[in-house]
């Protein structure tokens, strides 16, 4: 990864953040709600440390990553910087121990195995992490998360990880064009946060609902969203070394 940017890239970067951040605040406004309710996360995987520090330079203090070696590897390289790295990708629950010592923020929560072993290596480190439970709500076997009839009991054994903060839902919507279809999958993760705050343990909280990437985040907006999580409008198109 090179660690410079030039004035062209530094001039599209600016101007993609800020179409995006208008499509952000459009969709709130149509959604007749507050832009603070929504947060733009970037998605910066395959994105180089030097585009990283250019986004923070722009006012973007958090990132989202899917795989743990390349989250830490560019938290070793912006360690300079004030920076809270997103787990947003499945985790293995051997890479646990990794993320307990460099995350501020976990996404895909989606076992009581991975709950246990973060749980306990963050005790070990001392630390807390906010926590999201990841569910699967198009159903395709394709993607990972618990299915929703199975976040009723998995919540009732979340109080015993005292070191996971869980504040909410994340999804992938069905990667499809169908407006209803993909609505269909926020509404439920809305539905499910709603059902859990009604019938949840004392202390955990489910404000957030992270739902919502290039394709589709103003119809997540509409649906709710607290959190959008943004790659390629932001970043362009991805390249895989
Ligand atoms: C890559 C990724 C995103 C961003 O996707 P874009 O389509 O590039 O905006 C969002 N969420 C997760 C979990 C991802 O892995």
């Amino acid at each position: 990864m090179t660690d410079s940017i030039d004035k062209g890239d530094l001039a599209a970067l600016n101007a993609s953040f800020q179409a995006v951040e208008a499509r952000i605040a459009s969709a709130c406004t149509d959604a007749g709600r507050e832009r603070s309710s929504v947060r733009l996360l970037p998605v910066t995987k395959t994105v180089a440390p030097a585009r990283l520090r250019a986004a923070h330079a722009l006012g973007y203090a958090w990132f989202g990553e899917n795989k743990v070696q390349e989250a830490q590897e560019k938290a070793e390289a912006l360690a300079e910087l004030a920076i809270d790295w997103c787990i947003i990708g499945h985790l293995q629950t051997n890479k646990a121990r990794h993320v307990a010592r460099f995350a501020a923020e976990l996404h895909s929560l989606d076992s009581l195995r991975l709950a246990a072993e973060l749980d306990r290596r963050l005790q070990a480190e001392g630390r807390a992490m906010r926590v999201l439970i990841q569910v699967n709500t198009s159903g395709e076997a394709s993607k990972a998360g618990l299915a929703p009839q199975d976040v009723p009991a998995f919540l009732r054994e979340l109080p015993a990880f005292a070191s996971l903060q869980v504040r909410g839902f994340m999804t992938l919507a069905m990667a499809s064009d169908d407006e209803a279809r993909v609505r269909g999958c926020f509404r439920l993760l809305r539905s499910l946060r709603e059902a859990a705050r009604q019938d949840a343990p004392a202390g955990l909280a489910f404000d957030e609902l992270s739902m919502g990437m290039s394709g589709d985040f103003p119809w997540a907006i509409a649906e709710g969203a607290t959190i959008v999580r943004v790659g390629t409008a932001l970043f362009g198109e991805r390249h895989y070394a």
